[in-house]
């Protein structure tokens, strides 16, 4: 289902149930896991935060140059998190051992809260252990965004009409159309602090090193059973958190927690009726909907859900401290203005429509 007929079917359902239930009904909510499939294993101790791994990415991607170059190693002295053109980071972090570097990069989960969030399935788990994301599919309400516990999804943008999601693919396209063996990241990197390989053999290779060298790790492979398992693992000779993972997250998969994560956060559901309203300002602009009632049920769900997102949105905006909260709130204000503005151009367009019948009736009745 492209973009285009979910819209239609939005449409043509008059919008008139509920968009939480919508969404919970459509969304994936298990995932098996697949034998054989691949993931990477980062290995701190290696690490010399060279950043040649993000060259790497940037290369194979096909990414703008950063506006520091890759060699100004400076930009490790600000913690950074990943975005539009750079699909993986390195940050360094100071910990008791002394200066320690991380990768960070989507974790490709094996049962990932962003496609279980996601109710027209743009993101799927492959068989490689690539999680995978269809923009063509995406209707930017950035679910994703909000159920990833690892803050990884960035959102383009540049164009609100079609939306883009960005994160790390783990390079399954090149890998895929024999562009690269190993993903951009890992090909670059001079240390072997990355490897490539099938997930199970790469949990063995953790454990032999923690087991030969036990003074220099913690004896833990992130990411083993971390929400459910990642196809990117984790060893490092500090604890986790000192490198700024997340170590509450449990060992439950992201789909068991996604629906408690979402009703908690209410900035993307706000964001729904914005949307819902620019959508039915297009609709109305373009075809000057002839269904009187379609159009009722359009304004009555969007009068209801609006109301009900303004509600959240006031308690969401009082909470928005972080970067991410912040950029929400600004597309949600932008997102607003649209959807007023669509509104006051289909309100414009239809009075001159009916000015001109009123015009045609009047001729007639003058000739
Ligand atoms: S890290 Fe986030 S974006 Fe990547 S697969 Fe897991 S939930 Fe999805
Ligand atoms: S290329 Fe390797 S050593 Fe260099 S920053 Fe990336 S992971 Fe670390």
């Amino acid at each position: 289902m492209n973009r285009r007929k979910f819209l239609g079917l939005m449409g043509a359902a008059g919008v008139s149930a509920t968009l939480g239930k919508k969404a919970e009904a459509a969304g994936n909510v298990s995932f098996d896991g697949y034998p054989g499939s691949k993931g990477v294993l980062f290995d701190a101790t290696r690490c010399i935060g060279c950043r040649k791994c993000e060259v790497g990415c940037n290369e194979i991607n096909g990414l703008p140059a950063p506006e520091k170059p890759f060699d100004d190693l400076t930009v490790l002295d600000t913690e950074r998190r990943t975005e539009n053109e750079a699909y993986t980071v390195v940050n360094k972090y100071e910990t008791g051992k002394g200066s320690v570097f991380r990768k960070i990069q989507c974790m490709h989960c094996l049962e990932p809260a962003c496609a279980s969030a996601c109710f027209v399935s743009a993101f799927r788990k492959q068989p490689s252990g690539a999680v995978s994301y269809d923009e063509s599919v995406c209707v930017g309400c950035r679910y994703c965004m909000v159920a990833c516990p690892f803050e990884v999804p960035t959102y383009s943008y540049n164009d609100p009409i079609t939306p883009k999601v960005i994160k790390c693919h783990l390079c399954e396209p090149h890998i895929q159309s024999g562009k690269v063996e190993v993903p951009g990241c890992v090909g670059k990197c001079p240390k072997e602090a990355l490897v490539y390989g099938e997930r199970s053999e790469l949990i063995r290779i953790a454990r032999r090193r923690i087991e030969a060298h036990p003074e220099r790790y913690v004896d833990h492979i992130y990411g083993e059973r971390e929400m459910g398992g990642t196809s990117w693992l984790y060893l490092s000779g500090v604890p986790f958190g000192e490198l700024g993972m997340r170590e509450d997250l449990g060992t439950h998969s992201g789909p068991e927690l996604t629906s408690g994560a979402l009703s908690v956060v209410p900035m993307v559901p706000a964001l729904w009726p914005l949307l819902l309203a620019g959508v039915y300002g297009m609709t109305k602009r373009q075809h000057k909907i002839a269904d009187n009632e379609k159009a009722d049920a359009v304004a009555e769900a969007i009068a209801t859900t609006q109301a009900e997102a303004d509600t959240k949105l006031k308690a969401a905006m009082q909470r928005a401290q972080s970067d991410k909260e912040a950029t929400v709130k600004r597309e949600v204000e932008k997102a607003r203005q649209e959807a007023i503005r669509e509104a006051e151009e289909a309100a414009r367009a239809a009075a001159e429509g009916d000015d001109n019948a009123d015009n045609g009736e009047k001729e007639e009745e003058g000739a």
